[in-house]
């Protein structure tokens, strides 16, 4: 069984964090280190560890979350102007927490290619 992760905490709102959407199936925060004007971190309440999981579920849940992310953008009002959607995948891309999430970065241009 893997280890709590500050994640777990603010799912089970042990941890705080400033929440600006959640349902049954996620919950979205703004991330504490922001990297952009909007930055929030989406997650899904049933722990998948890193995007590596992905291919081990079934669609149905896959999709649910990515469903998800596509609402939270829009909720925080990114569909006209767009957004960047990241996920850091282990050691390589310095993912610092074994939760999956994805960061949505918004409220600026963005430059490419990412560091
Ligand atoms: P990673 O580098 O793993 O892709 O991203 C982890 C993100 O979680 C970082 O952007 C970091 O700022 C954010 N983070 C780490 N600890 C906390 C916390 O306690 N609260 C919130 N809201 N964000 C956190």
């Amino acid at each position: 069984m893997a280890e709590d992760t500050i994640f777990d905490k603010i799912i089970a709102k042990e941890s705080p964090a400033k929440i600006v959407y959640e349902d049954d199936d996620i919950i979205a925060f703004n991330d504490i280190n922001p990297k952009a004007p909007i930055h929030v971190l989406v997650i899904p309440k049933n722990k998948i560890e890193s995007f590596n999981e992905l291919d081990n579920l079934k669609i149905e849940i896959v999709g649910c979350y990515f469903k998800g992310i596509a609402k939270v953008a829009k909720k925080l009002g990114l569909s006209n102007n767009g957004y960047r959607i990241v996920f850091n995948c282990g050691r390589h891309a310095n993912q610092t927490v074994n939760y999956i999430h994805a960061h949505i970065l918004g409220g600026r241009p963005m430059t490419w290619p990412p560091g």
